[in-house]
C-alpha cells in the first residue's frame, strides 16, 4: 500500500477505535451513542431543564478525534470556545507548525514562549525531575526517527539511536524563567509536547467551561476523558477503561465528578515490523518503546495536565516504580494499572468508585 493508502486507512482504523471508544463512554454516561453531530447546537433558552441546554462538538485535532458536550444556559457559547481553543493550541504546541510557537523554536532552536507554552515547559521540566527523567519532552527527535510522526515507520539503527540520545538532554536546554527565553545547546534538539498536551487541552477547556457557567460537561480527546461537576441527573460520569488487548471489551468502570481519566497504552500508536510490535512510548535512558510489564496506565486526577504527563510516564516506569511513585505522591493522582499478563491494579483511593465485571482487583495500599 502506499503512503497515502497506508494513511487512510489508518485514519479510517483509528477513526472507528474513536468512535467505539466513545460509545462506551456514551453507554455508561450519557444517553445513546448515535450521535455524531458536526455542529453545537443548543437546544432551548430560559426555564428549561438542565439536560435540554446541552451543546456538542466533534472535532479533528492533535492528530485525534475529540468529542465535547457541555449542559449550561450558554453551552453552545462555551463549545465554540472549547472549539477555538483546541485549534489555537494545536497549531502553538505543533512541533513542526511553521505558525506555531514550538516549530519556530524547534526550527530555529531559541524562543520566546508566551504563557501556554512556558507553563508547559515548566510542568514538563518538573516532571522530568520527579520521575528522574523518565518522562522527557527532547525525546522528540527519537520519536521522528521511529516515523511516528510522518507514520512512515521504521525501526532506527543502534547507530542513529546512539547520535540521538545526546540530544535529548532536557539539562542541555537553557530556559530564562523569568524572560521565559529557551535556548537549546546542541543542533537537532526539538520538544515535542505529544506526552501532555491533550491533558493541558482538557483542563484548558475546564477552565472556558468555567467562565461560561458550565454545570455539567465531558471532554473525550481520544480517550483522555475530563470531566465538570456530575452528569445532569446529579450522578457521576461512569468512564470505561478498556482492555488493552480487545478494544471491544470494557475491563471496568470509574465513577468520577471533576477529574480527568487518561490512559496510555502501547496499542494506541504502534506499527508491525518482522512480527515484533514497536509502540509510541518510549523509554528515554534506551530510545525503545517501554517494556515493563505494563499494557495501561490510567490516571485520575483533578490535574488533567499532570494526569496526562503522568500516563505516560507510569507506563514507562512498570508496576513496581509505578507504585513507589503513587506512595510518594498519593495527595495528587490515583491510578490504574493493567499488566501485560492481564492483571488489573488500582490504587486505594479508587476502591469505592471502581467497578470490575471481568476482572478480580489487586488493591494498592500505602
Ligand atoms: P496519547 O498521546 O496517545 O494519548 P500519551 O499521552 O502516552 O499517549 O503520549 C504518548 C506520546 O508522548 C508519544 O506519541 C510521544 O509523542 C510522546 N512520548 C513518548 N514517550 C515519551 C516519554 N518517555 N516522555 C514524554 N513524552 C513521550
Ligand atoms: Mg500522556
Amino acid at each position: 500500500m502506499n503512503k497515502k493508502g497506508r494513511q487512510a486507512a489508518e485514519m479510517k482504523n483509528r477513526k472507528r477505535k474513536w468512535l467505539l471508544y466513545f460509545c462506551i463512554v456514551g453507554i455508561l454516561s450519557l444517553s445513546g451513542c448515535g450521535s455524531t453531530t458536526q455542529e453545537n447546537h443548543v437546544q432551548s433558552t430560559g426555564s428549561v431543564p438542565i439536560e435540554e441546554m446541552k451543546a456538542e462538538a466533534d472535532i479533528f485535532a492533535m492528530d485525534t478525534y475529540m468529542k465535547i458536550i457541555a449542559y449550561g444556559a450558554e453551552a453552545d457559547k462555551a463549545v465554540e470556545a472549547a472549539e477555538q481553543e483546541v485549534k489555537r493550541l494545536d497549531t502553538l504546541l505543533s512541533p513542526e507548525s511553521a505558525y506555531g510557537e514550538v516549530g519556530q523554536i524547534n526550527a530555529n532552536g531559541e524562543g520566546k514562549c508566551a504563557d501556554d507554552t512556558a507553563y508547559l515547559w515548566e510542568r514538563s521540566l518538573q516532571l522530568y525531575e520527579d520521575t528522574e527523567g523518565v518522562f522527557n519532552v527532547m525525546l522528540y527527535p527519537i520519536i521522528e526517527a521511529w516515523g511516528f510522526i510522518t507514520k512512515e515507520y521504521t525501526v532506527p539503527s543502534e547507530e542513529t539511536l546512539t547520535e540521538l540520545l545526546p540530544l535529548t538532554d532536557m539539562k542541555k536546554v537553557a530556559y530564562d524563567a523569568e524572560k521565559k527565553e529557551i535556548k537549546f545547546m546542541q543542533d537537532g534538539m526539538k520538544i515535542g509536547f505529544g506526552g501532555i498536551a491533550k491533558g493541558y487541552t482538557s483542563a484548558r477547556i475546564m477552565e472556558i467551561f468555567q467562565d461560561y457557567d458550565v454545570e455539567s460537561a465531558m471532554v473525550n480527546l481520544g480517550g483522555n476523558v475530563q470531566v465538570k461537576g456530575k452528569k445532569t441527573d446529579g450522578t457521576d460520569w461512569g468512564v470505561a477503561i478498556r482492555d488493552p488487548k480487545n478494544e471491544e471489551n470494557v475491563l471496568g468502570v470509574v465513577q468520577v465528578a471533576d477529574q480527568a481519566v487518561i490512559t496510555s497504552g502501547g496499542y494506541e500508536r504502534y506499527f508491525e515490523q518482522n512480527g515484533i510490535t514497536y509502540h509510541h512510548i518510549l523509554d528515554p535512558s534506551t530510545g525503545k518503546p517501554a517494556h515493563h510489564g505494563l499494557a495501561s496506565v490510567t490516571i485520575v486526577s483533578t490535574d488533567g495536565t499532570l494526569a496526562d504527563g503522568l500516563s505516560t510516564s507510569l507506563f514507562v516506569m512498570g508496576r513496581e516504580k509505578a507504585e513507589e511513585y503513587w506512595k510518594r505522591n498519593a495527595d495528587k493522582f490515583q491510578t490504574i494499572l493493567v499488566t501485560d499478563d492481564g492483571e488489573l491494579y488500582i490504587t486505594e483511593g479508587l476502591a469505592d468508585i471502581f467497578t470490575s465485571q471481568e476482572k478480580e482487583v489487586h488493591i494498592i495500599k500505602k
